[in-house]
């Protein structure tokens, strides 16, 4: 049964078609990767403070971050998850938002030699289903987590928790405040709570590009930004003053800021298989 298994598969040529997988990123300066982990549908933009007329489009992009450094790789972000790819929005609708997801993440970071086995740490910037919709494939690295998000995330309904339950077991270190990943002040996690308890934004400096702050959802519309606005629910949390914090950030480092959700953002941005250094 065996033999004629074997056969089989070599006369249809299934075990000829293996993928070789690209050779692995090795870098001497830093590189960002920007990379497409879905998209929401969705139409309700008072939930974030703005009428439907103040925003120029209503549905938002799902990126994820790769940082490759000298020292190692940093994911930040998972996105939704890649069990989505191929499904219908209809069968996905989650709190109102449709989830569109074209391809997975797993599969772009094979396209530049990434597997979760090489990421050496993992990162989010919150515990939302739209960002940690495939937590548990990098549980394997070790999770830089903030103590107040793990309360928070391990607190919520058996649904949310399944998209990133393998973390309970991960290798986990605990950051607070401003965590430098490498040491040299090239990639920073900062502390941006408010959104959730342990919201955190990344900042990476690049040779070329400068620094980029990458918000999470301390933003979600560029609106929110221009117009000053935030969904009501946030006005007596954290996020004022870790809005306030990040301005201030930005203009003493000579940073971009990069909104995430924002499809304007994703449209123009380069993304991956081509990076920013
Ligand atoms: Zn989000």
């Amino acid at each position: 049964m065996k033999a004629i298994f074997c056969a089989l598969l070599l006369m249809t040529g299934v075990a000829a078609a293996q993928p070789r997988l690209a050779p692995a990123p090795v870098v001497d300066t830093v590189r960002l990767y920007v990379l497409d982990c879905g998209t929401l549908i969705y139409n309700r933009p008072e939930s974030y403070g703005l009428a439907r007329e103040e925003v120029a489009d209503t549905n938002m992009s799902v990126p994820c971050f790769l940082v490759v450094h000298p020292k190692g790789i940093l994911l930040f972000d998972t996105g939704l998850s890649d069990r989505l790819v191929g499904r219908p929005v209809y069968e996905n609708v989650r709190g109102g938002y449709g989830q569109l997801k074209l391809n997975t993440l797993r599969g772009q970071l094979a396209d530049i030699g990434v597997t979760p086995e090489r990421i050496t740490y993992l990162a989010l910037s919150h515990s939302h289903y739209d960002h940690v919709g495939n937590a548990n494939d990098y549980a394997g690295s070790t999770w830089l987590a903030r103590k107040a998000e793990k309360d928070f995330m391990f607190a919520g309904s058996p649904r949310d928790v399944a998209d990133y339950a393998a973390l309970a077991n991960a290798r986990t270190q605990f950051v607070s405040g401003d965590h430098d990943v490498f040491g040299d002040g090239s990639v920073i996690l900062k502390s941006t709570p408010g959104h959730t308890p342990g919201h955190q934004s990344l900042y990476v400096k690049l040779a070329h590009a400068g620094g980029v702050v990458i918000t999470g959802d301390l933003y979600h519309y560029p609106e929110e930004r221009t117009l000053n606005r935030m969904p009501p629910r946030e006005l007596k949390t954290g996020t004022p003053a870790s809005r306030a914090a990040i301005e201030t950030f930005l203009q003493g480092s000579h940073s971009q800021l990069w909104i995430g959700h924002s499809t304007a953002f994703f449209r123009d941005a380069r993304k991956s298989p081509a990076w920013y250094d």
